[in-house]
C-alpha cells in the first residue's frame, strides 16, 4: 500500500483547499443567516468559478465533463470539500446527485443519459433517492411496499417514502420499487425514474431534522406516490436489478461520505486547538494549557489519522481487489469515522463553550447536519454485525440475522 500524494494529485487538492477557503467559507454565514435557497445566485456563482478552473464534478469520467479522479483521489478532494456543508454542493459532487450520476452513467440508457445526466452533470438540475419508507425498518432494505405495476408501455406507482434526501426542488427522483413480489428477496425491486412533476407525485413536507426543516438541497422530504405513471422506459437497467444497482454504489458511496467526515473533522479539530489558544481563562492561561484539552487534542489527531488510513486502506482495496473483498473494511470505516465525526465535534463545541452551539461557528450546523451520520448508509450497528459475521465466520461461528 502507497498512500503518498502524486505531486498533480497534491497541486490539485491545494487548489481546491484555496478555492474552499477563499470562496466557500465567506459563504457559509450567509446561508446560516437567508437560508440556502436565497444564497442560490452566490452558490450558482461560485460554482461558475469551479467549473472555469477546470475542478468541476471531480469523481466524474473525463468524457462526461468531470475531472476523471480515481477513488482514492476523489476521497482525497473530497476531505477537502467536506471542511464546509457547501463544498460538495458548489463542485457539484454532492450526495445523492452524485450516486444518481454513476448510476446513470452505469446503466442509463442513451435518452436517459441525454434527458437526465446531461442536465445532472452540468448543474442545471438536482435528484433525489427514494427508497427507505417510514413504515418499514429502513435497516432491512428488503422490506418495502412501494410497488410499481406494468399498464401498457406504463408503470404505475403507489407507496410511500421519507427520508428522500435534496427531493425539495429536485427534477426527477430514482426510486426503488417492488417490480415482483413473488420474485427471491434481492430480485424484488427495481430502480425506476420519476420526474417530480408527474401527476401523483407529492412531496408531502420537507422533514425536520434535528429542528432544521432545510430547504432545496439541504432537505429530506416525505413523498407519495398516488398512481403515478411513469413510461417502462424509465427503468433504471432491469427489472430486478435494483439491489444490484444499489451495491454497485455502496462501497464508493462510503469511502466519499467517510472522507467528507474526515473534512468536518479537520475543520472541527482547526477550530478546536485555535479557540484553545486564544481563548484565556485568566490573562496568560489559554484553555490549551489545561490538561483535559490537551487530551482532547491529543486524541482527536490520533483518532482523524487512523480514521484517515482506514479509509485510505478501504478505497485500496475497493480499487485492488473490487468491494465485495473489502466489504469488512467498508463496514468498519462507516461505523468507526462516524463515531470519530461525532466525537471530534463535541470535543470541538465543547472548547468553544456557548459560542459553539451558535452560528458564529460552522460547528453546530455540521452537528445537526451529520448527527445521522451513525444512521443513514446502515446503522453503525448494522455495520458492527457485518463485520462482526465476517470474522467469526473465520472462527466456526455462524450468525445468522
Ligand atoms: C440524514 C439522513 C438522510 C437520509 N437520506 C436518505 C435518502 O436520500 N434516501 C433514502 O431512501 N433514505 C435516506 N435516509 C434513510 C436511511 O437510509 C435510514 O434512516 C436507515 O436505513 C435506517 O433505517 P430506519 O431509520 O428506518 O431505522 P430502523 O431500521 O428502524 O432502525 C432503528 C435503529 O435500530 C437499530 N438497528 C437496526 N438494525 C439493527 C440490527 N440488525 N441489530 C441491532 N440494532 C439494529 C439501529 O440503532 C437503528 O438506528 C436518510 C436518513 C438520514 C438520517
Amino acid at each position: 500500500m502507497n498512500f503518498s500524494i502524486a505531486p498533480e494529485t497534491q497541486k490539485i487538492l491545494t487548489g481546491i483547499q484555496q478555492f474552499v477557503e477563499q470562496e466557500i467559507y465567506p459563504l457559509e454565514k450567509e446561508v446560516a443567516a437567508q437560508g440556502f435557497r436565497a444564497t442560490l445566485p452566490r452558490l450558482k456563482a461560485a460554482r461558475q468559478k469551479v467549473k472555469d478552473k477546470g475542478f468541476w464534478c471531480p469523481q466524474i469520467p473525463r468524457e462526461f465533463g468531470g475531472m476523471g479522479l480515481g477513488l482514492m483521489e476523489h476521497g482525497m478532494v473530497s476531505a477537502v470539500l467536506g471542511r464546509s456543508l457547501l463544498g460538495h454542493y458548489v463542485f457539484n459532487c454532492q450526495a445523492p446527485d452524485a450516486g444518481n450520476m454513476e448510476i446513470l452513467i452505469s446503466h442509463g440508457t442513451p435518452e436517459q443519459k441525454k434527458t437526465w445526466l446531461e442536465p445532472l452533470l452540468r448543474g442545471e438540475i438536482r435528484s433525489c433517492f427514494a427508497m427507505t419508507e417510514p413504515e418499514h425498518a429502513g435497516s432491512n432494505p428488503l422490506w418495502m411496499d412501494t410497488a410499481a405495476v406494468k399498464d401498457g408501455d406504463d408503470y404505475v406507482i403507489n407507496g410511500h417514502k421519507w427520508f428522500a434526501s435534496s427531493a425539495d426542488g429536485a427534477s426527477f427522483a430514482v426510486a426503488m420499487v417492488v417490480t415482483d413480489p413473488n420474485a427471491p428477496p434481492h430480485q424484488r425491486a427495481s430502480q425506476i425514474i420519476v420526474p417530480l412533476n408527474t401527476p401523483g407525485f407529492k412531496l408531502v413536507k420537507n422533514i425536520s431534522v434535528m429542528n432544521h426543516v432545510g430547504e432545496d438541497h439541504p432537505s429530506h422530504a416525505e413523498v407519495r406516490f398516488t398512481d403515478c405513471r411513469v413510461p417502462r422506459k424509465n427503468l433504471l437497467g432491469k427489472e430486478g436489478e435494483g439491489f444490484k444497482i444499489a451495491q454497485e454504489r455502496l462501497g464508493a458511496g462510503r469511502i466519499h461520505h467517510c472522507m467528507r467526515w474526515l473534512g468536518i473533522c479537520e475543520r472541527a479539530f482547526d477550530l478546536m486547538c485555535k479557540r484553545a489558544a486564544e481563548r484565556e481563562l485568566a490573562p496568560g492561561k489559554p484553555l490549551g494549557t489545561r490538561q483535559i484539552v490537551q487530551a482532547w487534542i491529543a486524541e482527536s489527531r490520533a483518532e482523524i489519522n487512523a480514521a484517515r488510513l482506514m479509509v485510505l486502506e478501504a478505497a485500496w482495496k475497493i480499487e485492488q481487489l473490487g468491494q465485495l473483498a473489502a466489504r469488512e473494511e467498508i463496514s468498519c470505516i462507516k461505523f468507526y469515522v462516524a463515531g470519530v465525526l461525532l466525537k471530534v465535534l463535541d470535543r470541538a463545541i465543547q472548547t468553544h463553550g456557548a459560542m459553539g452551539l451558535t452560528p458564529e461557528t460552522p460547528l453546530a450546523s455540521f452537528f445537526a447536519a451529520e448527527r445521522g451520520a451513525r444512521i443513514y448508509d446502515g446503522p453503525d450497528e448494522v455495520h458492527k454485525m457485518v463485520v462482526a459475521r465476517q470474522i467469526l465466520k473465520k472462527y466456526g461461528v455462524a450468525v445468522s440475522t
